[in-house]
């Protein structure tokens, strides 16, 4: 029975070995867990901002006087040139969608045990231009706000924040016209369903913060709303 057992173990890690051969991305050394793109040595590298765990942290300052923001949250700082940027590079340009995934399991862990984030509702991603999902094939930010919110418990929804893809045509037309796309950016659909919601925006990277403030835009008509974000990397 109990060689039985042990022969059971041995064939289980030996095909686990066969078929998991899965190389860090950083230092393309042997990783230790299915689906964690990184070596343990390269994770302990990652600059955490630990911005889950208290108020008044640097994200959420960035924000003050543009954004009336409830809670805001990043796993890691953005630094020019480091890990950082290739991780990020990695989701983007490289295929590698899963890997906001991975990022968003690991902050969503955080933000559970913080309790900062107790009174979120539904988790949207900030959607990509239609012609840029299209050349990418997937939204990024939409795989790290599904774990985001299946990790937290929360709602997931694809189908209320929209990005205008006239808006970005107008760009040329002056200050005016300028400001007006820039306030007609984004568009939500049944506001009706989001009174009185709170509502946490998930985003791989905020540099200037300006794309969520114009995300930001459409939701002030709604009573009663509450927003927060939530990204990977930050640049403070
Ligand atoms: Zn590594």
């Amino acid at each position: 029975m109990l060689i039985n057992k042990y022969l059971r173990q041995l064939f289980f890690k030996e095909s686990f070995e066969l078929f998991f051969s899965e190389t860090c991305l950083n230092c393309h050394n042997r990783v230790e867990e299915p689906n964690f793109f990184l070596c343990y040595i390269c994770m302990s590298e990652i600059p955490l901002t630990h911005h889950s765990f208290y108020t008044d942290n640097l994200l959420e300052i960035s924000f003050k006087g543009r954004v009336n923001l409830f809670s805001g949250t990043s796993l890691m700082y953005f630094e020019k040139g480091g890990l950082v940027q290739k991780i990020l590079f990695e989701i983007k340009y490289n295929q590698k969608p899963l890997l906001a995934s991975f990022f968003g399991r690991w902050l969503g862990a955080q933000m559970l045990e913080s309790r900062r984030f107790e009174s979120v509702d539904l988790i949207l991603p900030l959607p990509l231009h239609p012609e840029k999902k299209r050349q990418r094939g997937y939204n990024q930010s939409a795989y790290f706000g599904r774990a985001l919110a299946e990790t937290m418990g929360k709602e997931f929804r694809n189908d209320l924040l929209f990005r205008n893809t006239n808006a970005g045509s107008q760009t040329k037309k002056g200050r005016t016209a300028r400001m007006y796309a820039i306030e007609n950016e984004y568009s939500i659909k049944d506001e009706h369903f989001l009174i009185n919601r709170h509502v946490l925006i998930a985003d791989d990277v905020i540099t200037s913060g300006a794309t969520l403030e114009s995300a930001c835009t459409p939701f002030w008509n709604v009573q009663g709303i509450r927003l927060s974000f939530a990204c990977i990397a930050f640049t403070p």
